[in-house]
This record gives C-alpha cells, sequence and structure tokens, in this order.
C-alpha cells in the first residue's frame, strides 16, 4: 500500500477511536450499588425538643447546562440551572450561611483568570450578589455570627469579600489540603477571596452519624449535624438541620450537582468530573452513600448547593408551610 492510502487508513482509524471515545464519554458509567460497600447505619436519635431553625437559599448567580453533561448516561439535552448560591441559617443560638454565593465584586476577582476558565467554570449569570440580597433581608455582615464552608472551591468561597470580618468555618482536613496548592491556583484565586476573615478550624470529633463515618454537633443540641462528605475535595462538609418544625434537610455541598446524581447514582460528564474531582474513588463512594441514604430516607430534603431546581422547590414549600402556619 502507498504511504498515502496508510495515511489516510490511520487518519480514519484515529478519527474514529476519538469518535467513539466522544460517544463513550456520554453513555453511563455503571455503578454497582449493590456489590459496592453500604456503610452500616443506625438511624440518628433526634433529640426531643428541637428549636426552630429558618432556612433561606440566597442565589447569587447561574448557567445553563444540557443534562447530559450534568448527569453522565443522561442523553437529554434539557436544560438544567446551576445555581451559585449561599443558605442563611437562622438558628436561636447563632445566624450563620452555609456557603457564600457571589460577592458584588466577582467579575474583578475573575478579571486576570485564563481563557480556559473564564469559558468553562469561570462563566455564568450575576443574579444578585451576596452583600444585596442582605440589604433586601435588612441584614448587616455584622449580624452573621460565622459562615461555615462546605469546601474551598472559588465559587463556595466567592461571597466572603461582602462579609469582612465575618469569622469563617472550614474543616481543618479542607484547609490543609487547599494549603497544599488549592488556595494559590489560578493567580491565588482562593485565597485572594477568602480575604483576611478570621478562620477558626472543625474537627469532626462526634460519632458516626446516620452511616457517615463522623460528625461535628454544631450548637451541640442536635440540630446542626455536620458530616464529611469526601471525593470531591478531600474535606468537603455536609450539613443536616434537624429542626422543631419544617422537614429535615441535608445540605451536601458539591458530592452532586443535581438530585439526579445521587438518585441514579451517577457523576456529571467524564470531563468535567475529573476537572473538579479531586479523588474519584472516594467522590463515587460518597454517591453511593448518598444514593443509599437517599433511598432510606425520602422524606429529608437532600440539596445540592448548585441544584436550582432543588432549590426553589425548596423554598417553594418552606414559603407555604411558614404561610400555612402564620396563617
Ligand atoms: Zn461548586
Amino acid at each position: 500500500m502507498k504511504l498515502r492510502n496508510w495515511l489516510t487508513l490511520g487518519g480514519i482509524t484515529l478519527g474514529s477511536v476519538a469518535v467513539a471515545s466522544a460517544i463513550n464519554s456520554f453513555l453511563p458509567r455503571p455503578f454497582v450499588t449493590d456489590q459496592l460497600y453500604e456503610r452500616p447505619s443506625a438511624p440518628a436519635l433526634l433529640p426531643t425538643t428541637l428549636p426552630d431553625v429558618e432556612i433561606t437559599f440566597l442565589r447569587c448567580g447561574s448557567v445553563v447546562v444540557p443534562e447530559c453533561i450534568a448527569v453522565r448516561g443522561s442523553l437529554s439535552l434539557a436544560p438544567r440551572t446551576i445555581a451559585y448560591s449561599a443558605v442563611l441559617i437562622k438558628h436561636p443560638q447563632g445566624t450563620f450561611l452555609y456557603d457564600t454565593g457571589l460577592c458584588n465584586d466577582i467579575s474583578l476577582f475573575l478579571m486576570d483568570q485564563s481563557f480556559l476558565f473564564s469559558n468553562t467554570l469561570g462563566r455564568f449569570n450575576m443574579e444578585r450578589s451576596l452583600c444585596t440580597h442582605l440589604e433586601h433581608l435588612h441584614m448587616q455582615p455584622a449580624d452573621l455570627d460565622f459562615v461555615l464552608l462546605s469546601h474551598l472551591h472559588w465559587d463556595h468561597v466567592s461571597g466572603v469579600p461582602d462579609l469582612p470580618g465575618v469569622p469563617l468555618h472550614i474543616n481543618r482536613v479542607e484547609y490543609d489540603f487547599a494549603a497544599q496548592g488549592m488556595l494559590e491556583k489560578n493567580q491565588g484565586l482562593v485565597r485572594r477571596l477568602l480575604s483576611n476573615n478570621p478562620v477558626k478550624f472543625l474537627d469532626f470529633a462526634g460519632p458516626a452519624y446516620e452511616g457517615f463515618r463522623s460528625s461535628c454537633d454544631v450548637f451541640s443540641d442536635g440540630s446542626i449535624v455536620l458530616v464529611p462528605l469526601p471525593g470531591h475535595t478531600p474535606g468537603q462538609v455536609g450539613m443536616f438541620i434537624n429542626r422543631a418544625h419544617g422537614p429535615r434537610v441535608f445540605l451536601v455541598g458539591d458530592a452532586a450537582w443535581l438530585s439526579d446524581n445521587y438518585v441514579r447514582p451517577a457523576t456529571m460528564h467524564p470531563v468535567l468530573w475529573s476537572m473538579v474531582t479531586s479523588d474519584d474513588a472516594t467522590a463515587r463512594q460518597t454517591l453511593i452513600d448518598l444514593h443509599h441514604f437517599a433511598q432510606q430516607h425520602p422524606e429529608i430534603a437532600m440539596i445540592g448547593m448548585h441544584d436550582a431546581q432543588m432549590q426553589e422547590a425548596f423554598m417553594t414549600a418552606e414559603q407555604k408551610r411558614l404561610h400555612a402556619y402564620t396563617a
């Protein structure tokens, strides 16, 4: 065969492999859920008296992606909204945020980012900054006792510049990992966003909780219980909210982008998954844990920090409940 024919054949072969692997990346990667480890779990014994806890999602921005990008194995191009949110929690012993959404000056912080970053993870529509949300609620940053960060990816600490001086509560494991490189990535983006706010480290010295391997009871009253959800980052923190009125809530950080991720279970598209996941196997095991937990507890709202649909549904139900309660 002539050289030109060999080159043509090679080109066709390489092209076919590229097309096949692109198609394969959208197909499901099976989770054999009944063969993977299901942690033994005793249901948490909730205290007989719990306080009222108010929960408000503050959505600061969003981006729309086709479902097949957010959920591997979905062949749907249906638009799914990825939110950038903070959650305001009002507990009798303290008012605080879980994650921080986006600050007023986020565009300035992102100005020096690479073309790739600006057109992938750094691309979103700004809706309402964190400080504008607080103004609408007639709140000052000083009204917040602290901020609890689910993890130290830039999009979860991006509201901190709107909260000067508010203490940041961070899992020690997460901070130690971030200090090895994540703080300085993208021209020191996370370090700059964390500003000079004081930091308090959290240690998860409490017992296993609802099948998760350890816990941290924030107010020592069983109402706000943190659990580790490692994999997306090593020290990612999930938060259970148990309250006198209203359903139990489990905020899962970025362990699942959308509820589909733990319901199926399925990761996001593998290219995106590998860009944002620090440990593939651990993150998949955490998804399995969430999958089993969701099956055992359909009554608990399990909400990811980017899951716009779940956040909107929760707020609608919460407003109805409060209206009925006060009517
Ligand atoms: Zn995120």
